[in-house]
């Protein structure tokens, strides 16, 4: 560790479908148009509820707003075939009052199908970011399979985001240079 503390990633990559919300997009009956109830839950027009797990808003709230992490980049990097939803998803779902899922996920990310070393292909293409420097969170052992061999340091989330599992991912990522 040095004086500033633990070695940070300068990328950050969240599966969305079951790592950041639920359900996934695809087991939605009733899908767009979202709507946003008086409790400000997000409503699909089937009449299901679209939610963060709350470690997820918790991480992404820290990583918005904590000065520590200010020069990391978070993306998403997502299978979703339902994209127009998943958009709309992360505008209207809120990680504390006036910042949403959107404003948090500050780079963006890629939607693509296949393997998701591809996604990691294309965000490494994007933002010059060596696959060394990210670390990624999804609840497919696949994914996570995958993506670690191109180097990424990666936490499965079987159950999605968990309380303990962002602060896991980054002192992987530590240990790894320390
Ligand atoms: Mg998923």
């Amino acid at each position: 560790m040095s004086k500033s503390g633990p070695r940070l990633p300068r990328l950050i990559a969240f599966d969305l479908d079951d790592t950041l919300w639920f359900p996934e997009m695809y087991l939605l009956i009733g899908g767009a148009p979202f709507r946003k109830d008086k409790q400000g839950r997000l409503i699909s027009s089937g009449g299901e509820e679209v939610e963060l797990y709350p470690a997820a808003r918790a991480c992404l709230k820290e990583l918005a707003t904590s000065p520590k992490y200010k020069d990391i980049k978070v993306v998403f990097a997502s299978r979703c075939h339902e994209t127009d939803w998943a958009y709309t998803c992360m505008d209207l779902l809120d990680v504390c009052d006036g910042v949403s899922v959107s404003q948090c996920l500050n780079e963006g990310g890629v939607f693509q199908g296949g393997s998701k070393q591809g996604h990691f292909a294309e965000l490494k293409r994007r933002t010059g970011i060596e696959y060394e420097e990210m670390v990624f969170f999804d609840n497919e052992r696949w994914n996570i399979t995958e993506v670690k061999k191109l180097g990424v340091t990666c936490v499965h989330t079987p159950n999605g985001m968990q309380a303990g599992q962002f602060e896991k991912g980054l002192a992987l990522y530590a240990e790894k240079w320390a």
